[in-house]
Protein backbone atom coordinates (compact mmCIF):
# COMPACT_ATOMS: atom_id res chain seq x y z
CA UNK A 1 0.00 0.00 0.00
CA UNK A 2 1.18 3.46 -1.14
CA UNK A 3 1.90 5.56 1.71
CA UNK A 4 0.50 9.35 1.67
CA UNK A 5 3.25 12.05 2.70
CA UNK A 6 1.16 14.23 5.45
CA UNK A 7 4.51 15.99 6.50
CA UNK A 8 3.69 19.51 7.27
CA UNK A 9 -0.40 19.16 7.16
CA UNK A 10 -2.16 19.68 9.93
CA UNK A 11 -4.74 17.48 11.93
CA UNK A 12 -6.85 19.63 14.73
CA UNK A 13 -3.83 20.28 17.30
CA UNK A 14 -1.45 18.02 15.67
CA UNK A 15 1.45 19.25 12.40
CA UNK A 16 2.89 16.19 10.90
CA UNK A 17 6.59 16.33 11.52
CA UNK A 18 8.19 13.24 10.26
CA UNK A 19 7.34 9.66 9.10
CA UNK A 20 7.51 7.57 12.16
CA UNK A 21 7.51 3.53 10.87
CA UNK A 22 4.64 1.18 11.26
CA UNK A 23 2.65 0.13 13.57
CA UNK A 24 3.89 -2.71 15.09
CA UNK A 25 0.63 -3.87 16.02
CA UNK A 26 -1.83 -3.40 12.96
CA UNK A 27 0.81 -2.72 10.23
CA UNK A 28 -0.40 1.15 9.56
CA UNK A 29 2.44 4.18 8.93
CA UNK A 30 2.63 6.05 11.89
CA UNK A 31 3.37 10.02 11.80
CA UNK A 32 5.41 11.96 14.34
CA UNK A 33 3.77 15.43 15.13
CA UNK A 34 3.80 18.31 17.32
CA UNK A 35 0.46 19.41 19.18
CA UNK A 36 -0.10 23.11 19.80
CA UNK A 37 0.51 22.79 23.11
CA UNK A 38 4.31 21.83 22.59
CA UNK A 39 4.10 18.05 23.01
CA UNK A 40 5.46 15.56 20.66
CA UNK A 41 2.85 12.47 19.78
CA UNK A 42 3.23 9.51 17.33
CA UNK A 43 -0.02 9.05 16.12
CA UNK A 44 -1.20 6.34 13.18
CA UNK A 45 -1.95 8.19 9.80
CA UNK A 46 -5.65 6.40 9.91
CA UNK A 47 -6.19 8.05 13.37
CA UNK A 48 -4.83 11.20 11.63
CA UNK A 49 -6.83 11.40 8.95
CA UNK A 50 -10.24 10.20 10.05
CA UNK A 51 -10.23 12.93 12.56
CA UNK A 52 -9.93 10.62 15.57
CA UNK A 53 -6.73 11.99 17.31
CA UNK A 54 -6.80 15.72 16.65
CA UNK A 55 -4.21 16.40 19.63
CA UNK A 56 -1.66 14.47 22.12
CA UNK A 57 -3.82 14.26 24.66
CA UNK A 58 -4.41 17.76 26.16
CA UNK A 59 -7.74 18.32 24.23
CA UNK A 60 -9.10 15.04 26.45
CA UNK A 61 -7.26 16.65 29.28
CA UNK A 62 -9.19 19.99 29.03
CA UNK A 63 -12.32 17.80 28.50
CA UNK A 64 -12.15 16.30 31.86
CA UNK A 65 -11.67 19.65 32.93
CA UNK A 66 -14.72 20.69 31.13
CA UNK A 67 -16.74 17.79 32.85
CA UNK A 68 -15.98 19.05 36.09
CA UNK A 69 -17.36 22.47 35.37
CA UNK A 70 -20.80 21.27 33.70
CA UNK A 71 -21.48 19.86 37.43
CA UNK A 72 -22.31 23.10 38.62
CA UNK A 73 -24.04 22.37 41.70
CA UNK A 74 -20.78 20.71 42.29
CA UNK A 75 -19.03 24.11 41.99
CA UNK A 76 -21.19 25.94 43.99
CA UNK A 77 -20.76 23.66 47.14
CA UNK A 78 -16.87 24.01 46.34
CA UNK A 79 -17.21 27.53 46.62
CA UNK A 80 -19.15 27.37 49.90
CA UNK A 81 -17.57 24.68 51.41
CA UNK A 82 -13.74 23.22 51.51
CA UNK A 83 -12.85 23.00 47.96
CA UNK A 84 -9.86 20.57 48.30
CA UNK A 85 -12.67 17.98 50.54
CA UNK A 86 -15.05 17.66 47.74
CA UNK A 87 -12.07 17.83 45.09
CA UNK A 88 -10.70 14.89 46.71
CA UNK A 89 -13.54 12.73 47.17
CA UNK A 90 -14.80 13.60 43.55
CA UNK A 91 -10.65 12.38 42.23
CA UNK A 92 -8.87 10.42 44.53
CA UNK A 93 -11.28 7.26 45.32
CA UNK A 94 -9.26 4.85 43.52
CA UNK A 95 -5.94 6.36 44.79
CA UNK A 96 -7.25 5.62 48.65
CA UNK A 97 -7.16 1.85 47.54
CA UNK A 98 -3.04 1.86 47.84
CA UNK A 99 -2.58 4.97 49.99
CA UNK A 100 -0.29 4.49 52.68
CA UNK A 101 0.89 7.84 53.24
CA UNK A 102 -2.82 9.13 55.21
CA UNK A 103 -2.60 11.72 52.19
CA UNK A 104 -5.20 11.36 49.07
CA UNK A 105 -3.16 10.95 46.02
CA UNK A 106 0.40 10.32 47.86
CA UNK A 107 1.75 6.59 48.35
CA UNK A 108 5.12 5.36 48.46
CA UNK A 109 6.79 3.33 45.62
CA UNK A 110 8.46 0.23 47.06
CA UNK A 111 10.69 -0.32 43.25
CA UNK A 112 11.08 3.53 43.03
CA UNK A 113 11.77 4.00 46.63
CA UNK A 114 10.30 7.30 46.56
CA UNK A 115 7.12 8.97 47.03
CA UNK A 116 4.29 9.11 44.11
CA UNK A 117 1.96 11.76 43.67
CA UNK A 118 -1.35 10.93 41.71
CA UNK A 119 -4.10 12.67 40.98
CA UNK A 120 -7.32 11.82 38.86
CA UNK A 121 -9.90 13.14 37.38
CA UNK A 122 -12.50 10.98 35.73
CA UNK A 123 -10.26 8.47 35.43
CA UNK A 124 -7.54 10.08 34.10
CA UNK A 125 -4.26 10.84 35.53
CA UNK A 126 -3.37 14.15 35.50
CA UNK A 127 -0.51 13.84 38.02
CA UNK A 128 1.61 11.04 38.43
CA UNK A 129 4.89 12.14 39.37
CA UNK A 130 7.38 10.17 42.08
CA UNK A 131 9.73 12.19 44.93
CA UNK A 132 12.69 12.19 46.87
CA UNK A 133 10.24 13.68 49.84
CA UNK A 134 6.95 13.02 51.50
CA UNK A 135 6.81 16.55 51.58
CA UNK A 136 7.10 17.18 48.01
CA UNK A 137 5.17 14.64 46.71
CA UNK A 138 2.46 16.19 49.06
CA UNK A 139 3.31 19.96 47.73
CA UNK A 140 3.21 18.21 43.89
CA UNK A 141 -0.72 16.83 44.91
CA UNK A 142 -1.73 19.92 46.92
CA UNK A 143 -0.22 22.50 43.61
CA UNK A 144 -2.20 20.10 41.44
CA UNK A 145 -5.46 20.40 43.25
CA UNK A 146 -5.35 24.08 43.60
CA UNK A 147 -4.66 24.14 39.50
CA UNK A 148 -7.58 22.32 38.94
CA UNK A 149 -9.70 24.35 41.80
CA UNK A 150 -8.47 27.43 40.17
CA UNK A 151 -8.73 26.82 36.37
CA UNK A 152 -12.88 25.62 37.33
CA UNK A 153 -13.56 28.58 39.25
CA UNK A 154 -11.97 30.90 36.41
CA UNK A 155 -14.09 29.00 33.69
CA UNK A 156 -17.20 29.32 35.94
CA UNK A 157 -16.48 32.92 35.89
CA UNK A 158 -19.73 33.73 32.92
CA UNK A 159 -21.89 36.63 33.10
CA UNK A 160 -23.07 36.62 36.48
CA UNK A 161 -26.63 35.68 37.63
CA UNK A 162 -26.54 37.12 41.10
CA UNK A 163 -28.95 39.13 40.16
CA UNK A 164 -31.17 37.12 38.79
CA UNK A 165 -34.31 37.45 40.73
CA UNK A 166 -34.43 41.19 40.28
CA UNK A 167 -35.23 40.24 36.68
CA UNK A 168 -38.24 38.43 37.35
CA UNK A 169 -41.15 41.67 38.05
CA UNK A 170 -42.21 41.11 34.48
CA UNK A 171 -45.69 38.72 36.05
ZN1 LIG B 1 -1.25 18.86 23.19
Amino acid sequence: MKRLDLTGQQFGRLVVQKYAGTNPRNGNSQWSCICTCGKQATVDAQQLRRGLTTSCGCVRRERSRARILEDSVMLEQMNARGLTEIMRAKTSINLRTNNRSGVPGVSWSKQAHRWVARMSVHGELVLNKTFATFADAVAARTAMERALIKDDLLAQRRPSRKNGRRLSKEE
